[in-house]
Formats: structure tokens, sequence, C-alpha cells
């Protein structure tokens, strides 16, 4: 299983070498878009001569292909920017590189990340690492299976509703959601900019906290980045811990309550104090969150419109057939489902009862949050309702899709970090995670808390 601290001190160029002969071998799970061969050798090189230095020199990594990242285009898994390579990287890929990683290539994904099983790609869905007759999970289900397949040992993902907690639980990998704000968004390809967090798939909490610290941090290019908070810390002593029961009912599949009380035991044998809490307004968060997500993935796509980013519809006679016509063959049928919605809850007649609506209750969220933790220093839930799912099973309802997020979007709704831990299998072998959900800002503690339950295993 190599982690950060066994591929760094090697030879960069074999380093980047293996990574990508596996990434090679392994091409019929379709994890990956593209790859950023030349320049990944070229920076090997520069690595291994001693130009390039840092805390992960010669270190592979892989971006979810919203990143904007050089060395290949930027899709978003989206034929509307099928060709669109990046003017610019994302302040998250220039952070990593500056410490001397490595991007070998550009990860699957639902198209603009709309989605939670990598089925929604416009280039075919990606297999899950552990079974590939199941779904990836998504979004960002192409940087969790070449980290759950040791192709790389970390990954960059984005988390609007879980798209990197979700996929991490269906792989057997850790993923991180970071506080909204503590890293920077500037250069990803934006879903719902208030939901919206950059972070990280890898094998280990402490690999996680290494390449979180290195992402974390005010950027002037992004004005809802927070100052610096970021400080890696440890846990010693007792840590109180609550368990949401609302997400432990009779419809999450047994294996995931089997898993996430073994979990709990497992705390308890730790000397952890552990009880049951209520958070009520978890059930509507998923009806919240399908409101405002799509008014914001509604504004969002406006600027895709054929004519300043990738593809264009061709033999058009107006100007509204060209913005109809390139968008009508560049998004794929969920793109389209959310930005009618969002549309529609943001119109003049239905934005009191919806979308202001789902704003209040938002704030009522956030309340009942921020009550449970002046009591608790971290809360405790299943990452999602089942192990990985067979594909097609979720697509002829998309309601049925959008109920495996029901646990991944409350944190961020309220910005809070929150992280997917490997936890255990389902009877028939299939990962599944646990999920720890802190207050804002308090990340670098979430990771302690997980560096320090790692040694217990
Ligand atoms: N599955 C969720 C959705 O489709 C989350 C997506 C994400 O976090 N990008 O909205």
């Amino acid at each position: 299983m190599p982690t950060i601290s066994d591929v760094k001190g090697n030879s960069a160029r074999k380093n980047i070498e293996d990574a990508l002969k596996k990434a090679k071998e392994f091409e019929e799970y379709h994890a990956l878009l593209s790859l950023t061969e030349k320049r990944a050798l070229e920076r090997a090189d520069a690595v291994d001569s001693g130009e390039i230095t840092g805390k992960l020199a010669g270190v592979p990594f892989v971006v979810k292909d919203n990143y904007l990242a050089f060395g290949a285009p930027t899709t978003a898994a989206a034929k509307i920017l099928e060709n669109f390579d990046a003017p610019l990287q994302a302040t998250a890929v220039e952070k990593l590189e500056a410490e001397g990683a490595i991007c070998i290539g550009k990860a699957n994904l639902d198209a603009f990340a709309h989605g939670g099983s990598t089925e929604n790609s416009a280039f075919g869905p990606t297999k899950n690492a552990a079974d590939p007759t199941k779904v990836a999970g998504g979004s960002s289900g192409g940087s969790a299976v070449v980290t759950a397949l040791d192709i790389v040992p970390f990954a960059l993902g984005s988390d609007t509703g879980g798209s990197i907690r979700q996929p991490a639980s269906f792989n057997g990998v850790y993923g991180i959601k970071p506080t909204y704000g503590m890293v920077s968004r500037y250069g990803v390809v934006a879903m719902a900019s208030s939901t919206d967090v950059m972070g990280c798939f890898t094998k280990t909490a402490d690999d996680a906290e290494l390449v979180m610290s290195i992402m974390a941090g005010r950027d002037e290019k992004d004005m809802t980045t927070l100052p610096d908070y970021f400080e890696s810390t440890t846990v010693d002593g007792k840590v109180k811990i609550g368990v949401i029961k609302d997400t432990l009912t009779d419809d999450v599949d047994e294996s995931v309550r089997n898993v996430t009380n073994e979990y709990i035991q497992k705390l308890k044998d730790a000397g952890h104090e552990v009880e049951e809490v209520s958070l009520p307004l978890v059930k509507l968060s998923l009806a919240m969150y399908y409101i405002i997500v799509p008014a914001e993935v509604s504004s969002n796509l406006a600027r895709y419109d054929g004519i300043r980013y990738g593809r264009r519809a061709q033999n058009v006679k107006t100007l509204a057939e060209l913005y109809g016509r390139s968008r009508d063959e560049g998004f794929v049928t969920e793109n389209k489902r959310r930005i009618m919605i969002g549309s529609y809850v943001l119109s003049s007649g239905f934005f009191d009862a919806y979308y202001l609506k789902a704003q209040k209750a938002r704030t009522l969220l956030i309340q009942q949050f921020d009550e449970l933790f002046n009591k608790y220093d971290l809360l405790l839930m299943p990452t999602a309702p089942t192990p990985a799912f067979g594909f097609g099973e979720n697509t002829d309802d998309p309601i049925k899709m959008y109920l495996s997020d029901a646990m991944t979007v409350p944190a961020n709704l309220t910005g809070m970090p929150a992280m997917s831990i490997p936890a255990g299998t389902s009877p028939d072998g299939l990962p599944v995670g646990v999920q720890l959900v802190a207050p804002r800002k308090a990340d670098a503690k979430m990771l302690a808390f997980a560096k320090s339950m790692e040694t217990q295993r």
C-alpha cells in the first residue's frame, strides 16, 4: 500500500514511470480521462536534478478533471469543454507543485461534478476499485479509484455535496472535505459556489494531513478563502463524540449500520466517550441541497455558451441557435436537469417558496449542528446509506441517485469539515466508510483524531 512516505525519496523518474505504467495497466477501470505524461516526466527530471525540491518532491498525484491543470485538456467530463486547454492552473495544484508534487493525469467525474456514481461522465463511467461490476461513486469517482488501485498515493477531488467522501467510502480510502474556505477554489470549474470545497483522497490520515496542510490557506484570488488557520496537531486523551442517530435508521443498509456500530465500539475501546444524539433537520438536508445547489449551478453554467469556452455547435444560423445547440450538445441530461430546476427555484414566482425557504432552513441546520458542537468535539455518522451499487441501478430515477447524498450534504450546507474513514466491508467485500464531522476550522483536530484511531488498527 504505497503512501507518500513510501515513494518519497525514490528517484522521481522511477515514481512517475511506475505510476504511468500502473495507470495503463488499469485502463479498463476508466478512472483517468488523460495522462499528462510528457510534463510529468519533465518535472520528474527536474526533481532528480535538484532543480525542484519540497515536501512532496517526486510524489505522483492525479487531479479530478475539473481542476485547471497543464499537460492535458480540462474537460470536467463534459463535451462542452472537450478540448479546453487551461490558461492557468488551480491554486491548489500550484501549491502542490511548488512542493515538488507531480501530476500524472486527470481523473474521470460526473460531468460538471453532477452526480454520485461517475455514470454522468460524457466519456463513460469509472469502475469500482474493489468490484468492477459496481460504480466508483461520485462525482470524484476517478480520483478515488486511482488512489484505491495504488496508481498514486493521493488524488484531488472536489466536494459540493459529498463527491469526495462518498466515492472514498465506496472504494475504501480516506476522503477529506475541509471547512468551506480553507482551500482556494480558484481555477476549479465551479459547481455550487457556496458549498464547493477542494480536498483529497489518500491511503492514510497522515498523508491527508500533509496534503491538506499544503493546499490550505488564504488566496487573494478567491475572496471566500479564510485567513490561514490550519496547523497540524495531535489528540491525546478522551474525545467526546456524538453519533447522529437520525442517520442509522432501518432504511440504511444493514452492512453500513454494522460497520458503523463496529467503529463505535472501537472508539469506546480506545477510551472515547460516545453518545447518541439527535439532529432532526439532517433529514431535510437533501431537500435544502437540491434547491440551493441547482440554483447556483444554473447560474455558474450560464457562462458556457459555445463562444467563450470549448465546443461550439456547427451549421447554426442565429446567435440564439448557437447558444442553444452548443449547450444542448455540450451538457449531459443531469446538467440540463439542474439548470432547469435552478432557474425554476430562482424565478420570481417561486423564489420565496423554494430558494428563500431552503436558505432559511439551512440557517436552522447550522444552528442545530452548532448546538451539538457545544457539547461534542466530533459527530459521527455513516458516509453513505449503502456500499457501492451496480451500474444502471440508480439511473432510471434521479431521486434514487440523490438519496445516496443524504449523509454527506449536511457538512456542505453548514460549511463544516468532514471526512470518510475506511472502516470495514460489507459481507460481499465492498468497502464501507464512516464519516466524521467537526466544527468549522477544526480540520486539523479532526485529522489528528483520525490519525490517533489509525494507530489503533
Ligand atoms: N452527488 C452530489 C450531487 O450530485 C454531490 C456532487 C458533488 O459533491 N460534486 O450533487
